[in-house]
This record gives structure tokens, sequence and C-alpha cells, in this order.
């Protein structure tokens, strides 16, 4: 028989592992399986300067790995893999990862994130946290007096520009629809039209990022003449074309939303008794690392009153 755990946390972000600390200081016996490669989005940022207690700022990474630290302390087992399938099974769920390991948990804490959408183009992603991001909320302050670029028409690129708007010189939506076709709502199109330092480019696509070490400009791509032009004088380029929440191993089990993020029914309970979750797997409003651990802080905690009994 596969090992039996108290709680199996699917994760290793800020949620997972915050979860990973309440629950094993709290004397259950837990697992981690952490995503391989494990982390989740902060190891590929840079500088994070809003996490509270770094007044210094800290980098993603290296956030990460003391999040770590402390969740090892009070003997979490890890494991750095991907979870494949789980299944319901008498007494709880069985869980089976990429390299074909089972494992057997009372109760599950689903905290496997949400990776950011890229245009998947060799420069976007060689100029990644050097200029490149999928996160104003994050990296605008480090574009003050800077021209940025905004990829997307969605509402996630409507409310990226006009966030940025607080530190940008200028800032330059890239459309690759025309104004008629965009999936933004009215009113958040309307904000970004009214905003007098966001301007927009429609039918445009970018072709190249440039710049070495950090970002010098931009080729973009009209895709209604064929024409390309550059445009310099660009800092900072944010791709804001939607999230994936990484939940296709629940989908059988787990009551998801239109767009696949795991739906909440009381705080961190999910459809299915015993399934717990935090993090951007169910959070698409806030998405950040505090919010994260601050929720997978909260899942252990409803977990732990779970296997307890004292659910209700
Ligand atoms: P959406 O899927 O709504 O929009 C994605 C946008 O990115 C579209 O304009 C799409 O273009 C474009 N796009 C996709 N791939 C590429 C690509 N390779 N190159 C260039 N452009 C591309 O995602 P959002 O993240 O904006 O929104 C997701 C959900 O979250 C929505 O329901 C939204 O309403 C909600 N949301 C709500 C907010 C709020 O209310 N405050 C804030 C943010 C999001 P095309 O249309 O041509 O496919």
């Amino acid at each position: 028989m596969s090992e039996l755990f108290d709680v199996i946390i699917i994760g290793g972000g800020p949620a997972g592992l915050t979860a990973a600390i309440y629950a094993s200081r709290g004397y259950l016996k837990t697992l981690v399986i952490a995503g391989n490669p494990a982390g989740g989005q902060l190891t590929l940022t840079t500088d994070v300067d809003n996490y509270p207690g770094f007044p210094e700022g800290i980098l993603g990474p290296e956030l990460i790995e003391k999040f770590r630290k402390q969740a090892e302390k009070y003997e979490a087992t890890f494991l750095d893999d991907n979870v494949v399938k789980v299944a319901e099974i008498s007494g709880g769920f069985e869980v089976e990862t990429d390299s074909g390991k089972k494992f057997q948990g009372k109760s599950l804490l689903v905290a496997s994130g949400a990776s950011a959408k890229w245009l998947n183009i060799e420069s976007e992603q060689r100029l990644r946290g050097k200029g490149v991001s999928a996160c104003a909320t994050c990296d605008g302050f480090f574009f003050r007096n800077k021209n940025v670029v905004v990829v997307g028409g969605g509402d996630s690129a409507m409310e990226e520009a006009t966030y940025l708007t607080k530190f940008a010189n200028k800032v330059t939506i890239l459309v690759r629809g025309s104004k008629e076709e965009m999936r933004a709502s009215k009113i958040m199109q309307q904000r970004a039209f009214d905003d007098p330092k966001i301007e927009f480019l429609f039918n445009s696509q970018v072709q190249e990022v440039l710049g070495t070490e950090s970002v010098t400009g931009l080729k973009i791509l009209n895709n209604k003449t064929n024409e390309v032009t550059t445009l310099d004088d660009v800092q900072g380029l944010f791709v804001a074309i939607g999230h994936k929440p990484n939940t296709d191993y629940l989908k059988d089990l787990v009551e998801l939303n239109e767009l696949g993020y795991v739906k909440v029914t009381d705080n961190t309970k999910t459809s299915k008794k015993g399934i717990f979750v935090g993090g951007d797997v169910s959070d698409f409003r806030y998405r950040q690392a505090i919010t994260a651990a601050g929720y997978g802080c909260m899942a252990a905690i409803d977990a732990g009153k779970y296997l307890a009994g004292h659910d209700h």
C-alpha cells in the first residue's frame, strides 16, 4: 500500500509552503508535492519589494527557499514532482505523480497555482525579469518615469495598464485584434481610453523584444498591413494575455469555474469534502505572494479542523 499522510499538499509556492508550515507545526503528517520545477511563479521573478518583513526587498527564489526551509524544520516531507492524477479512495484520496509514485492522504490541500500565459517568443523569454513581466502589481514600481507596453485586449490588460500609469510616463497597449473585437468589459476599456497616459495600437503583435541586458524597444507587426515597425524608447513589456490555473489533474473530482479555477464553497472548502484549496489555483483576483500565503494558512487550519472532526 502507498504511504498514508494526514494531508497531502499539492504545490510548492507561497500557498503550499505556508500550508506546510502550519500543517506540520500542528503535528499533521504532511507531504508536500512541490512541483517540478518546484517553487511556482515566484521563482520566475527577481526583486520582491512588497512582501512584509523584508524592508530591503528579497529575490523571489530566495523567498521561496526561506518558506521551504521553515516548513522542513517542522518535518514536512517534500517531493519535487508533479501530480498527474487524484482519485477518491476509502478514507481519503490517492495521488499519483509524474514519476509514477503513489501516496494516500486523509485530506488534500490543493495549492498548485496558475501560470501566466506568455507570447512564447525567444526574446521575451530571455528578457523575463529584465524588463519583461506578467505582473504589474509586482513589478510596476520598477518602471517609474519609464515607457512601457502592455500586451492584451482583455480586462487584465486594461487593469494592468491603468495601474502602470501610476508609475510610467507612457503606457502603450498592444491589441492583436481590432478595437471592436476587444474582449475587455466596456467600462474597463473606457477607463483606459480616457486615460491621457495610455495609447492603443490595434492589430498589433510583438515580433521581437529588443535589448540584451534589459528591454530597449520592441519590433511590432501590424497583422493587417504586415508592416513591421520599431517602438524605440520602451523599457518594459507587460504580458497580460491571461492565466491558466493548474487544475487539469483535478477536473473529474472537484468543481471548477468556467475558467478552470477551483470553485470555493466556504472559505477554503471545495465541492469535495476533505479537499481544501489555497492560493492562485482558486484566486484569480489578487494573485499575490502574500495573499496566497495567507490563503494557504487558512486552508491548513481548515484541513486540521476537518481531520480533528471539528468540521461543521
Ligand atoms: P482574457 O482571456 O479575457 O483576454 C486575453 C487577451 O489576451 C485577449 O485580448 C486575447 O486576444 C489576448 N491574447 C491571447 N493570446 C495572445 C497572444 N499570444 N498575443 C497577443 N494577445 C493575446 O484574459 P484576462 O486575463 O484579461 O481575463 C480573464 C478573466 O478574468 C476574464 O473573465 C476577465 O473579465 C477577468 N478579469 C476581471 C478583472 C476585473 O474585473 N477587475 C481584472 C482581470 C481579469 P484575442 O481576444 O484576440 O484572443
